[in-house]
């Protein structure tokens, strides 16, 4: 049969010799590899215990910011879901009503903010979009989950935790992007 390539090799039907047939050499070799690597640096970690700092660029789960009163920053204007390539951000704009100037910074606010995470590429761009400063990704890995639904964040999800009524939780958030 004509072969497809000409990368085979003829198998060697040579009798083994001496040396070959008594296999201490093949062993000892292979132990003096073994042990070699014994002695060096470990290239991996024991995660979950261990994990390696981010690169500086890394960008992963999104967070809708608050300003240092507590109130959302975001102003539900659509220039992040316009932004974005992969069509992934829907969101509804609401009017602030009076007595609400303690929960939303404008006077438009996202009343359903929602990210679709099956879509989104962590491109960042929705962050470079914002006027507001009201999104940014952060150096949390969304998490991996068997249900589509479950992939679907909304406010509840994206909303950093309020600077006043929730200090610890906010500083913990904030202590995953320390530039921002
Ligand atoms: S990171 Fe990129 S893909 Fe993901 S929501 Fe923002 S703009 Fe869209
Ligand atoms: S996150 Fe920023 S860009 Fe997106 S709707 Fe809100 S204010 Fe506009």
């Amino acid at each position: 049969m004509q072969a497809l390539t000409q990368r085979s090799k003829p198998v060697s039907r040579e009798p083994m010799s001496l040396m070959e047939r008594i296999y201490l050499p093949a062993i000892f070799k292979g132990m003096v590899i073994t042990f070699g690597h014994m002695f060096r640096k470990k290239p991996t970690i024991n995660y979950p215990e261990q994990t390696r700092p981010f690169s500086p660029v890394f960008r992963g789960l999104q967070v809708l910011n608050r300003d240092e009163e507590g109130r959302e920053r975001c102003t539900a204007c659509g220039l992040c879901a316009v932004a974005c390539p992969a069509e992934a951000i829907t969101m509804e704009a609401a009017e602030r009503k009076e007595g609400e100037e303690n929960l939303y910074r404008e006077e438009k606010y996202a009343a359903r903010y929602e990210i679709n995470m099956l879509r989104c590429i962590f491109c960042g761009l929705c962050e470079e979009a914002c006027p507001k400063d009201a999104i940014y990704l952060s150096e949390t890995v969304t998490p991996a989950s068997f249900a589509r639904k479950e992939l679907i964040y909304g406010k509840t999800e994206l909303l950093i935790p309020n600077p006043v009524t929730e200090p610890e939780a906010f500083a913990k958030a904030r202590e995953a992007r320390k530039d921002r």
